[in-house]
């Protein structure tokens, strides 16, 4: 049954009925950390990181006045994103180095695939590129959770219309355009782990494949297996520090424990991991900004992801989008965070809400679309204005008209 027909008595009733739950520390906290790297050793890694970028640049344009034009562009383009705002560290994983999530690892061959797109954008070459950089991908209505934020609540635990071949055409058709990175999301997509693992296994050559999970089934065995076929990073969504007030804000019992295990075993196995976190109105303070910093600090993750709360979902109708002084303080904390020496050991924020505001839109097929738990295109999670199936022929013409139509509320990034 859907969890559409719940009345706010219902929401109340379900809310105060969530116990404290004991949870043994001990045995659910990482033996590891990912590290961050700060000044000179991140300045040398980026050093050796842009000698790289002009070998490629060189290799793509070839003549001095073309190399010197896509330099220019370069330089016109970074400003216009950052300006003097740049992440001043990296996250360190083993002889890898990530500067943010769904953008591949600096020494990898995805990574100048990505890089190569990025400057096809600018200034057109021969070489072929990737149309998209990120791809999500909901590949299950099942959830056993019941959040209160959940933008795919008005398909959650209906009738499954993904089949494990339509996983498989889905990745296809994308990697057919080129596509970064492909994020399996849903409902809980822990649940189709199995179709997970064996299409990370045959399609890992030529995109880079995520998990977006709220814990739920991130065993030690499911982990391993998902190392072995390839998978790259893992996003895990805990909404406080405090375990009884997550399990609140996701009416379920248990999920803080299943959510620090799932960080537990994707920090064990490499993966590049993040939490996400959605900043309701209540949240938005620097006193919790900062303890949850602190919480995800000791986690060990590489990276935070803010996300602001939308009125779409279970949120729809409701008056739960940040004030603008709200806004100002998450971008205040956003820069703080990524750029003073006196928080260099904490993990990198990761908030598209600060560049939307500044340079438009990744998502409406700009670099980014959300295919729903029918295959259908959506411009962002967030968005709920649905195109074409990602399942038909003509897919690719959907997502050049949703970026010709681009994003309604910021517009789109160039
Ligand atoms: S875990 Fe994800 S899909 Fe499940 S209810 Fe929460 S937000 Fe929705």
């Amino acid at each position: 049954m859907s969890h559409v027909q719940t009345t706010e008595a219902d929401e109340l009733a379900l809310k105060a009925s969530i116990q404290p739950v004991d949870i043994d520390y001990a045995s659910i906290r990482a033996t590891k950390k990912q590290a961050t790297v700060f000044g000179a050793p991140k300045r040398k890694l980026h050093r050796r990181r842009l000698l790289k970028n002009a070998i490629v640049i060189l290799r793509l344009y070839r003549t001095p006045g073309r190399v010197l034009r896509i330099l220019n562009s370069i330089r016109k383009r970074r400003n216009a994103i950052a300006g003097g705002n740049n992440v001043y560290k990296v996250v360190s994983i083993g002889q890898r180095h990530f500067w943010r999530i769904n953008i591949p690892a600096w020494e990898s061959p995805l990574f100048d695939a990505f890089l190569s797109s990025e400057l096809h954008r600018l200034e057109p070459h021969h070489q072929k590129s990737h149309r998209l950089t990120l791809t999500y991908l909901a590949i299950t209505k099942k959830c056993p959770l019941k959040c209160e934020h959940c933008f795919e609540w008005d398909n959650l635990n209906q009738k499954e219309k993904i089949s494990s071949a339509n996983i498989h055409t889905m990745i296809e058709n994308l990697q057919s355009i080129g596509t970064t990175n492909i994020a399996f999301t849903g409902g809980e997509p822990m649940l189709r782990v199995q179709e997970i693992t064996h299409a990370v296994q045959k399609y890992n050559d030529r995109s880079a494949f995520w998990i977006i999970t709220s814990g739920f089934n991130f065993t030690e065995e499911n982990a391993a297996n998902l190392k072995a076929a390839g998978l790259t990073g893992v996003v895990v969504s805990i909404d406080h520090h405090d375990p009884h007030q997550h399990d609140v804000f996701r009416r379920t019992e248990g999920s803080y424990r299943d959510a620090l295990t799932a960080v537990k075993f994707s920090i064990d196995n490499d993966f590049v991991t993040a939490i996400s976190t959605c900043i309701t109105k209540a949240n938005a303070t620097r006193e919790y900004l900062d303890e949850f910093m602190r919480f995800a600090r000791d986690l060990g993750v590489g990276f935070v992801q803010f996300l602001e709360p939308q009125p779409v979902g279970h949120y729809a109708m409701k008056n739960v989008m940040l004030k603008p002084d709200q806004l100002n303080l998450l971008e205040e904390v956003f820069l703080s965070y990524n750029q003073e020496e006196s928080y260099r050991d904490f993990p990198i924020i990761v908030y598209h809400g600060y560049y939307q505001r500044r340079v438009g839109c990744m998502a409406s097929g700009n670099r980014m679309v959300y295919v729903d738990t029918n295959g259908d295109f959506m411009k962002c999670p967030f968005c709920h204005e649905k195109s074409g199936s990602l399942l038909d022929e003509n897919f690719e013409t959907t997502i050049d008209e949703m970026n010709t139509e681009s994003c309604s509320s910021f517009g789109s990034f160039g």
